[in-house]
């Protein structure tokens, strides 16, 4: 696609994690036209999955919990398969140089897991737009109110979408560093954007693959918690029946820091686990930090948490005709998978009980 393009759409959705693909299919579905544009070449945002083998593991979002119902309704009518968090065995409690047994596992809680990784589940959900929705490769650099049109002009990397109504999926404090408004928002709404942190947006994740899962033959159920790091926490992160092999950590990354390396975190993991832990079969370690598609810089400083499910997040803006819709913006489990759908959810209904579809309206 290198020609400059110019069309007019009911709703222009910006990002396509799982917000923004959950948006653009309800939109799609309802009979109203719909676009979808993603900076990366890849649909899933902080759902990301890295390729072992014939296996996929999640180096994003891992778990749903049980009162995740949205998740779990989405995960059905896609039919993913999925499996239980193994908890079975004791964790450990990282300390200088070793490790202290702890009765039992009190890090994890019931949780289920989506078997081809969570990646699979945007990426089934994406694979149901329409032709010609989902517009990859394709950031958005600015967003106009056309004077007296009733639409928004997106300014993306090809070239110009009015718009009735944009959805903005992906996380507030992003879209304002990254995104121009013209004119500028209201400026509480900015400064709410500003201040919100990016959920995971300052985390490395690092993730070990093993033969087996060995930690189980002891007893262990392969979680740990650590004041030392680099990794803070650490769980079992193997598919059904031990296989493939895996365990996780975050790591936190703060300003000048490198992310964890892959060698701090084998030394911990053999600190923890035993020389089994030495030698993985592969290692990964994705520093979230460093995604220019999901956090802006200074993220690591973002800590007002409050600001989660902000009011103002809930009141369209700009006319009635700026959505926020990523987690970070939902009422309802923020942060989470669940978050993203619940705020989709919200950001539809708005959009859909102002707009009268295509078929309905007088061309
Ligand atoms: C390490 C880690 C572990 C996690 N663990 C869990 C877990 O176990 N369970 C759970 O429920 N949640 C977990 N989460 C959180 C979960 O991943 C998020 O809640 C969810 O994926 C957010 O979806 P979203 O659509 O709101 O945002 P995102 O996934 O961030 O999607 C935003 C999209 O916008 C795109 N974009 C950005 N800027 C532009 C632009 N200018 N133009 C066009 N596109 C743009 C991005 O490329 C991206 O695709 C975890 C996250 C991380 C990082």
């Amino acid at each position: 696609m290198d020609e400059v393009e110019f069309d007019d759409v009911d709703v222009a959705v910006i990002g396509a994690g799982i917000a923004g693909v959950a948006v653009a299919d309800a939109v799609e579905r309802s009979g109203r036209s719909v676009r979808l544009f993603e900076a990366r070449d890849r649909v899933g945002g902080r759902l990301l999955a890295h390729r072992h083998g014939e296996h996929r593991l999640d180096l994003g979002a891992t778990w749903f919990w049980p009162n995740e119902l949205r998740v779990q309704a989405l995960a059905k009518r896609l039919d993913l398969r999925l499996h239980s968090q193994h908890l079975d065995g004791d964790a450990l409690f990282h300390q200088p140089g070793a490790a202290q047994r702890i009765d039992g596992n009190p890090l994890d809680t019931p949780s289920g897991r989506f078997t081809d990784s969570a990646q699979d589940l945007v990426e089934r959900l994406a694979g149901e737009l329409a032709a010609g929705t989902l517009r990859l490769a394709t950031p958005v650099r600015r967003i106009r109110t056309a004077a007296d049109s009733g639409r928004l002009q997106v300014d993306h990397a090809y070239g110009t979408t009015t718009a009735r109504h944009v959805a903005l999926a992906l996380p507030p404090a992003l879209a304002v560093a990254a995104i121009d408004f013209e004119p500028g928002l209201p400026e509480r709404l900015r400064g709410l954007a500003e201040i919100t942190p990016v959920w995971m947006g300052a985390i490395a994740k690092v993730v070990a693959v093993y033969g087996t899962p060995f930690w189980r033959d002891e007893g262990l159920a392969g979680a740990a918690i650590s004041h030392l790091g680099p990794m803070r926490e650490i769980h079992d992160m193997s598919g059904p029946s031990g296989s493939p092999a895996a365990l996780f950590g975050f790591a936190p990354t703060a300003a000048g820091e490198p992310a964890a390396t892959a060698d701090a975190c084998l030394t911990q993991l053999v600190e923890l686990f035993g020389h089994r832990a030495a030698d993985p079969i592969d290692i990964v370690v994705h520093d979230w930090r460093a995604e220019e598609w999901t956090s802006p810089p200074g993220v690591e400083q973002l800590a007002s948490y409050q600001t989660f499910g902000h009011p103002m997040y809930g009141d369209p803006a700009l006319d009635g005709r700026l959505h926020w819709c990523s987690t970070e913006t939902a009422t309802e489990a923020p942060g989470h998978i669940e978050g993203a759908l619940a705020a989709a959810e919200r950001a539809v209904a708005a959009i859909l009980s102002t707009t009268p579809p295509l078929a309905k309206e007088a061309r």
